[in-house]
């Protein structure tokens, strides 16, 4: 008996060919991140879920709603992480990773999981490529970090973003606003839905980016946190900028980006994306990249007290994009090799592999069958070149090739169409042409 399934609602499988636009925007950030100077670290997928509830904040969304959490068989809360900060934090303290390196930089790349309602750029599996720095309170690792955001997007072709800027001030600067945030909602109180209430009690500056329609108008008039901030935060703040202004990196100043979660204090940011003209692919899922300082947060998890910042960007929505931009096509091989039936079909396999082996990307339909039909496969995968291996190449020594980038009606002794290259130097001569995206 047969059973049919389907993968897990909001989790997506990645095939080809869109799997080429992931792997070139990951080998991008892998390059443009190692120049920034980060290394990558893996964390597991699973992490005790105390790490999530301490670090994120037990108010928050994620935290109350969001979370895959399970018992291990030996009776162990785990969670599914949520985001990548705490792990990346846990696995800095716990390997004592301070204690050998003043400054720490670190990026990571993988699926993250939360239970969220679905839409479009919205999954319960997603990718995250995240950085943190430690050691570093100066505002000129806060503007490494929003540099490197949009050196990256600027390299994997998404340019139409707006960088939304804030400070939070420190923690000693909130508990005044707290309460002045309270009293300035509480006219609304009655209009509120019972979450909001208790988002009101509880912390809030939540409040100030909920979506919730009765609110909106209270959030307009709310008095801004960048108003009442700290000196010492201020003046944080105002190097952020002039540093982001030298680098000639626009930006806009948005005094509700508190961020969804409990460990930031100043600088917090945001790219959005937002498209000149067209259609936004993303909907209102257009924040492709968040991030912020989080200078208690080693400290509160039992490291050293170092000062952190770092982002984490959705990989899922810029994927889209990339793909959506047109700029995501897979490059196909660059030789795709036409096979009689015969005593030839094996040396043509075998120069194949060969060629393969000599890092060139070569392919053949293992079915053999009609030459027509090999070429039409070869056009099928985007191959650059068609050649066949047959009695009067072999006794040539060479492969004759034909270009396929040339429309179909090109006649046959227009220059280039077809061009004979010996077997000998078919690695080379096709290295050459090496073309498809960096
Ligand atoms: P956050 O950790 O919530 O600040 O998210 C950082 C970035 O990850 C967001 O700006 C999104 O681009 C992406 N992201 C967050 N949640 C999801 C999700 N459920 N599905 C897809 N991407 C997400």
């Amino acid at each position: 008996m047969s059973q049919k399934f389907a993968g897990v609602k909001g989790m997506n499988d990645l095939l080809p060919p869109q799997i080429a636009t992931w792997q070139r925007i990951e080998g991008i950030a892998r390059n443009l991140f190692g120049n920034y100077g980060f290394s990558e670290v893996r964390t597991p997928v699973a992490e005790d879920t105390a790490l999530f509830v301490r670090s994120v904040g037990e108010v928050t969304d994620i935290v109350k709603k969001e979370m895959y959490t399970f018992d291990d068989k030996g009776g162990r809360s785990l969670t599914l992480r949520p985001e990548g900060t705490a792990p990346a934090v846990r696995a800095y303290v716990e390997h004592g990773v301070a204690a050998t390196e003043p400054l720490t930089r670190w990026f990571y790349l993988g699926p993250m999981f939360r239970y969220e309602r679905m839409k479009t750029g919205r999954y319960r599996q997603f990718y995250q490529l995240g950085a943190e720095v430690w050691g570093s309170a100066d505002a000129a690792t806060d503007v490494e970090l929003i540099s490197l955001c949009h050196a990256y997007l600027q390299a994997i072709g998404v340019p139409e973003v707006v960088l939304h800027l804030n400070s939070l001030g420190d923690e000693a600067s909130r508990p005044a606003y707290q309460e002045t945030l309270r009293a300035h909602f509480q006219p609304f109180l009655a209009a509120m839905s019972e979450d909001a209430r208790g988002t009101l009690e509880r912390n809030p500056m939540r409040l100030l980016d909920s979506k919730e329609e009765a609110l909106q108008a209270a959030i307009a008039s709310a008095p801004a946190l960048l108003e009442v901030i700290d000196d010492a935060s201020r003046a944080h703040f105002d190097q952020v900028r002039r540093l982001l202004d030298a680098l000639g990196i626009a930006y806009v100043i948005d005094p509700k980006l508190v961020r969804g979660l409990d460990y930031y204090v100043r600088t917090t940011f945001e790219f959005i994306y937002q498209p000149r003209s067209g259609e936004n692919a993303l909907g209102t899922a257009g924040t492709v990249c968040g991030g912020g300082r989080y200078d208690g947060l080693v400290k509160g998890l039992g490291g050293p007290d170092k000062p952190g910042v770092g982002f984490a960007m959705g990989l899922d929505r810029l994927a889209m994009l990339v793909g959506a931009l047109g700029q995501g096509r897979a490059g196909g091989p660059q030789l795709f090799v036409g096979t009689f039936d015969g005593p030839l079909r094996e040396t043509a396999i075998a120069l194949v592999m060969r060629l393969r082996n000599q890092g060139l990307m070569v392919d053949f339909d293992p079915r053999g069958g009609k030459l027509g039909r090999q070429n039409e496969r070869a056009d099928k995968v985007g191959a650059r070149y068609f050649a066949v291996y047959g009695q009067d190449e072999h006794a040539r020594g060479v492969l004759r090739l034909k270009d396929l980038t040339l429309p179909r009606d090109t006649p046959d002794d227009h220059p280039g169409k077809y061009q004979d290259v010996p077997v000998e130097q078919l690695a080379s001569w096709l290295l050459t042409r090496k073309e498809g995206p960096p």
